[in-house]
């Protein structure tokens, strides 16, 4: 039950265990591009989809190292330990960083977004976090694309742990770049880092074409291979096709339930699990109509150590929950309701479980 990776069913199990394919091919081929279709309706996007073979954060600086070039000045949202880490890789992609922040457990708030980008007429972007999985917020994405649409700022966003567990419209909502991961909502395995690309985003990549933007995770070198060897080899380098495989399979299983229906599951599952919480006395750290479903973060209990906790749920139930990020460690734990672990029987569980340690936390 934790913020991801997450639990995956069997049936992508199997299919990570089958024997390993190569990589190109027509058939191959047709298998890869038919994971992309389906992933351009979950970010519903008449953009291009790629599968970069990273984690989540490969396709953010893939994003921000294409978009922006070296000295430009971005704007990057902060009420979490993403957001932070955002800002850090920017920095270390040699651009000026300005930052709108809100306290953490607290969504970025539109009018100051609007503020900053007022005051600094310079920016080439604004890179903004869907839902901050250090504190369970969900940040309101599209407001903030509408002021990026308003000024004419590209606007990229992290939706590694949201995209197919929350609603999120990247077209309509004016996303020129959307970043997710294999291991979150979708429900695969880590290892793939689905990234979306708006014609928008392209244009302002080709006028960067001088920008020293690296290789590997260089979008436009991306696109080059998806059009020139688009029939047999449509990504620059060797692609993990186990992971597409399983994720394939993951993707079936979406489908199967659609993604109103999965979103419709983990808000069922969270508003359930969040009644049982407040009934064992527990105090949500995020409550308002920005808190998250797929993820529930919690106060720690006045009467209980929050990392004793953690580590006695993993031990004697079996049940690993995450303990806070960053500035806010010690101070709260986090459930996700992502993946095969977001069922309301295995929150019935973990409420078990914590209502047994709290009533002989002595001698649990
Ligand atoms: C998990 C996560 C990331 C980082 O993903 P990695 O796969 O660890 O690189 C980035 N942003 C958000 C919002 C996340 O939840």
């Amino acid at each position: 039950m934790i913020p991801g990776p997450v639990e995956v069913d069997e049936a992508v199990l199997a299919e990570m265990a089958a024997q390993v394919v190569p990589h190109y091919g027509s058939e191959w081929v047709a298998l890869y591009t038919e994971t992309t279709d389906i992933l351009k309706d979950i970010f519903h996007t008449k953009g291009d989809v790629f599968l970069l073979v990273s984690s989540g954060t490969g396709g953010v600086e893939a994003a921000i190292g294409s978009l922006f070039a070296t000295n430009q000045k971005i704007i990057v949202t902060v009420n979490g330990f993403f957001g932070q880490r955002i800002a850090t890789i920017a920095r270390h992609r040699g651009l000026e960083v300005i930052l709108v922040q809100s306290p953490w457990g607290e969504p970025i708030d539109p009018i100051t977004v609007r503020t900053v980008i007022q005051d600094n007429r310079s920016a080439a972007g604004l890179v903004a976090v869907h839902h901050e999985t250090s504190t369970g917020v969900l940040n309101p994405v599209k407001d903030i694309g509408a002021l990026c649409k308003e000024f004419g700022l590209p606007f990229v966003v992290d939706a590694v742990s949201s995209l197919g567990g929350e609603e999120l419209f990247m077209d309509a909502w004016g996303i020129d770049i959307c970043i997710t991961s294999s291991n979150k909502c979708l429900e695969s395995l880590p290892g793939l880092a689905p990234i979306a690309v708006s014609s928008h985003a392209w244009d302002i990549i080709d006028r960067n074409k001088t920008s020293p933007n690296g290789w590997y995770l260089n979008l436009g070198v991306w696109r080059e291979y998806a059009q020139n060897w688009a029939d047999w080899h449509p990504y620059p380098v060797t692609m993990a096709t186990s992971n597409v495989r399983a994720l394939r399979v993951a993707l079936d299983l979406f489908m199967t339930e659609s993604l109103e229906g999965r979103i419709a599951r983990y808000r069922d599952v969270s508003s359930f699990f969040r009644r049982g919480l407040k009934e064992l006395g527990f105090e949500l750290y995020v409550d308002g109509d920005y808190a998250a479903s797929v993820m529930t973060a919690v106060r720690s209990h006045p009467q209980i150590d929050t990392t004793r906790l953690i580590t006695a749920l993993k031990e004697k139930d079996n049940i690993r929950i995450a303990g806070g990020l960053g500035e806010i460690s010690g101070t709260i734990f986090r459930v996700a309701h992502m993946g095969k672990a977001g069922s309301r029987v295995d929150a019935n569980l973990l409420l078990d479980a914590l209502g047994r340690y709290l009533n002989k936390q002595a001698t649990y």
